[in-house]
């Protein structure tokens, strides 16, 4: 039975191998870009996965496989709930940024 951290620390370099097995297919991929489903930013569709409707970034794919790893989610829809908050605030920030722009 492995520990908690151990299965973290496994995960991060399978994501991370992803990522660069990725890069090494396709170097340009580093700079296209798309919105991530899960946290709402834009980044780079290296080391991202396509999990049925939803496309996650590297960084979100961390996320989801070490929740189904640690059985903390059952699929990607509750990752996807739980980081609603953040994604609304991307939103927000990207709204006021985009006034902003408007304004000056
Ligand atoms: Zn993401």
């Amino acid at each position: 039975m492995k520990s908690k951290e151990e299965i973290i620390a496994e995960m991060q370099q399978v994501v991370e191998q992803m990522r660069l097995d990725d890069l090494e297919e396709r170097p340009e991929l580093e700079y296209e870009y798309f919105d991530c489903s899960c946290c709402g930013q834009t980044k780079s569709y290296a080391g991202s996965i396509q999990y049925g409707e939803y496309r996650l970034c590297n960084d979100c794919v961390l996320l989801a496989e070490t929740g189904f790893a640690l059985n903390k989610i059952k699929d990607v829809t509750d990752l996807i709930n739980a980081m609603e908050d953040r994604r609304l605030e991307e939103i927000c920030n990207f709204i006021k940024q985009d006034e902003q722009r408007h304004n000056n």
